[in-house]
């Protein structure tokens, strides 16, 4: 979708520090990081968020998830915080499907 952002970044038209990608699914920096590490892991096809999945989006969701923690451990973390805000109401902002991955020394002993 040409106006999603995310999708924009999928496309290179909008530049991301990518640590990850591959022909379903990319992983970049978060532009404005809550933790040390923090990731954005989203799938290629534009999917709006949790509450938007049906059943042609099983593969791709459990690929994606099934990603995270190689994701994570690529970049050191051996141990993780994966969130999915999901809608306004959930905090969710960026409407494209994204898990963050937290992680670091500055979120051991936070916990919800
Ligand atoms: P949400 O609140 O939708 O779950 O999270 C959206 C995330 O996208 C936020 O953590 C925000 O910092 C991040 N973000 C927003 N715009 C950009 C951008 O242009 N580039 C990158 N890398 N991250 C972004
Ligand atoms: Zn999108």
């Amino acid at each position: 979708m040409s106006n999603c952002l995310f999708c924009n970044i999928i496309a290179g038209d909008i530049p991301a520090s990518k640590v990850y990608e591959d022909d379903k699914i990319l992983a970049f920096r978060d532009i404005n990081p809550k933790a040390e590490v923090h990731i954005l892991v989203i799938p290629k096809k534009h999917i709006i968020s949790l509450a938007d999945l049906d059943e042609q989006d099983d593969a791709i969701s459990a690929y994606l998830l099934g990603k995270l923690a190689d994701i994570a451990r690529e970049q050191g973390l051996q141990g993780f915080r994966t969130i999915f805000n999901t809608g306004k109401e959930g905090g969710q902002e960026v409407f494209h499907l994204h898990a963050h991955i937290l992680g670091g020394a500055s979120l051991a002993g936070i916990g919800f």
